[in-house]
């Protein structure tokens, strides 16, 4: 089972929210897949799609809970084993819909009202609204992978809507176009986390914490194996740099020629061209230390330096 579906699964369990919170979860519901149908005369029904059956079950609920209205499941079986059956809603088109829709703020005008505020006043209403989304339209990546969570919509309006109530949280949620979808999205771990406990999936967010320990623990070794790495390609690199030094030295100045010091530690980098600066230090038998040693190396690249830049003046 997908990491989405049981997120969705136990969303769908959740059914003790007082009346203004089935209000508000049941809008966002709607609003995510939700189709309105308007039949001939102007009278308003509503379908609604899901491919999970408890999510179906939870909107019959909260649709028979809010409406006295005819509401009926149809479910299409999946003709070929890897598809989903689909489970449709229709609550069969009647002036009494029309009247409580529009009571629920969702019609206006004869089609779909854009503004949820009213609906928004309180936390417990925000949060319900944020669940209702997710069941409707929601997706989150198993932790194991990259974190990603989106709540899908083809309706602009309720995306902004969902996006600015996920920003008044402090979650730091994107938006994007994806063809005609708007996709509201979080791709940080922590987001992702509050999220799911913001809407009451407490099972999941263990899950997801759980996952999250092991993976951050394996992200930090392999952090700090990538930095030993990186200081050993630095090493290798500066080792790199001055053994052309050293070697330009040797073909024009010539080595023997250089003061004492500097024909030392020349040879000694000639002699052990991988060693690290404390690998030096240790074969020079202590005669002298890091900083010392570093100083002549350093030297020596700006003698090379000079020397280039003399070659190309004379040129
Ligand atoms: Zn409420």
């Amino acid at each position: 089972m997908s990491f989405s579906i049981e997120v969705r699964n136990e969303l769908a369990r959740i059914l003790d929210d007082g009346k203004c919170c089935s209000t508000a979860e049941l809008t966002a519901l709607l609003r995510m897949g939700g189709t309105l149908l308007i039949i001939g005369s102007g009278v308003p029904g509503l379908s609604f799609s899901t491919e999970n059956a408890a999510v179906a079950r939870k909107a019959l609920t909260l649709i028979r809970q809010e409406f006295s209205v005819a509401a009926e499941v149809v479910v299409t079986r999946a003709r070929r084993l890897q598809k989903r059956n689909t489970y449709k809603i229709r609550i069969i088109p009647s002036p009494a819909v029309a009247e409580l829709l529009t009571s629920l703020g969702i019609l206006a005008g004869g089609g779909w009202a854009g503004d949820d505020s009213a609906l928004l006043r309180k936390p417990c209403c925000r949060r319900a609204y944020l669940r209702g989304a997710f069941l409707g339209g929601g997706s989150v990546n198993k932790p194991e992978g990259d974190y990603h969570l989106e709540l899908v919509t083809a309706n602009e309006t309720f995306a902004k809507t969902l996006y600015k109530l996920l920003r008044a949280q402090h979650l730091p949620a994107g938006i994007t176009e994806r063809k005609h979808d708007s996709v509201v999205y979080l791709k940080d771990g922590d987001a992702i986390s509050a999220f799911l406990g913001l809407v009451g999936a407490y099972q999941a967010v263990m899950k997801f914490e759980n996952v999250r320990v092991v993976k951050d623990m394996r992200n930090q070794v392999n952090r700090l194996v990538n930095c030993e790495t990186a200081n050993l390609q630095k090493t290798v690199n500066a080792a790199g740099r001055q053994l052309d030094a050293i070697r330009l030295i040797d073909q024009t100045v010539g080595i023997d020629n250089l003061p004492n010091a500097l024909r030392e530690t020349a040879k000694l980098r000639l002699e052990f061209p991988e060693a690290t600066l404390q690998e030096l230090v240790d074969v020079s038998r202590g005669k002298l230390g890091k900083s010392g040693i570093n100083h002549r190396l350093r030297k020596l690249e700006e003698i090379a330096i000079e020397i280039k830049a003399g070659d190309n003046s004379e040129t």
